[in-house]
């Protein structure tokens, strides 16, 4: 594949990825002409879809659409077909739908391309009505070249409106997103993950401060002058003085006291 078409291809992706949640291994719904087509060129079609999404693919095939495989009486076209998932439709196999009609009601679920998927068909009404639906990846092939199809109009104004509305999420309206600081963390990379354990910063947070060694120690004394010491700002060494000054005439006061009536 040229580069420049696979350039643009990927970037195309990147635009489903984002925008319409397109994730791999991306489901490809191959209609009953791709298969044969491909088949007839010996064009290997998982390879070239894998190629040409450059990922990942799952190809499946409703049940109509193998219906009409196995219309063909091909057997290697039905043995090839048969390895792909089948996407159930609903459809009964005696009444099979047309694959417009069958393709049209697995892709498109109220409006939307609900389950993902990438059609891969050789009809060109089918590709131009699920063109209509927004987020729908079309591959085809053209003449032996696989190629996808450009972002429909409307799957372009629906992704443009998307980016719009992220803009001015995180730029003008914060509230927007529910809670007021949601919008910033949605800016940031979804794989940084905040490792280590939940809660605060322990470097960041405000040592809480030991309680003083001496504190039981001064409460044991209980003396009124240790407790006012405590309070003061005092340096230790006058503190020291201080607090031995008034122990000391505090201790002889009550010495004196006690002991005088005792003596006498
Ligand atoms: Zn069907």
């Amino acid at each position: 594949m040229r580069q420049k078409r696979a350039k643009s291809y990927r970037k195309q992706m990147l635009v489903y990825h984002h925008n319409f949640k397109f994730r791999e291994p991306y489901q490809v719904l191959v209609d009953d002409q791709i298969v044969c087509d491909t088949h007839k060129a010996s064009f290997d079609l998982v390879k070239g879809l894998q190629r040409t999404l450059q990922a990942e693919v799952k190809p499946m095939i409703t049940q109509c659409c193998i219906q009409a495989i196995y219309d063909t009486k091909n057997q290697e076209v039905i043995d090839l077909a048969k390895t792909f998932e089948r996407r159930r439709c609903n459809h009964p196999p005696k009444e099979a739908k047309s694959p417009l009609e069958c393709l049209t009601s697995v892709v498109c679920i109220d409006g939307v391309n609900k389950h993902r998927y990438v059609v891969a068909s050789q009809d060109p009404k089918i590709r131009s009505t699920l063109r209509k639906v927004p987020g729908v990846p079309m591959i085809f092939m053209n003449r032996s070249v696989m190629v996808m199809e450009p972002l429909s109009r409307t799957s372009e104004k629906l992704s443009s409106d998307q980016e719009r509305r992220k803009l001015y999420k995180g730029l003008n309206d914060p509230l927007a997103s529910g809670t007021p600081g949601a919008a910033p963390q949605e800016k940031q990379p979804p794989n940084k993950k905040r490792k280590g354990p939940k809660g605060a910063n322990p470097l960041s947070v405000k040592k809480r401060k030991a309680p003083p060694l001496s504190h039981p120690t001064v409460a044991q004394s209980s003396s009124p002058a240790n407790s006012s010491q405590e309070k003061s700002d005092v340096p230790s060494s006058r503190r020291k003085r201080s607090h031995k000054s008034s122990h000391k005439s505090k201790v002889e006061d009550s010495s004196n006291i006690p002991s005088g009536p005792v003596s006498d």
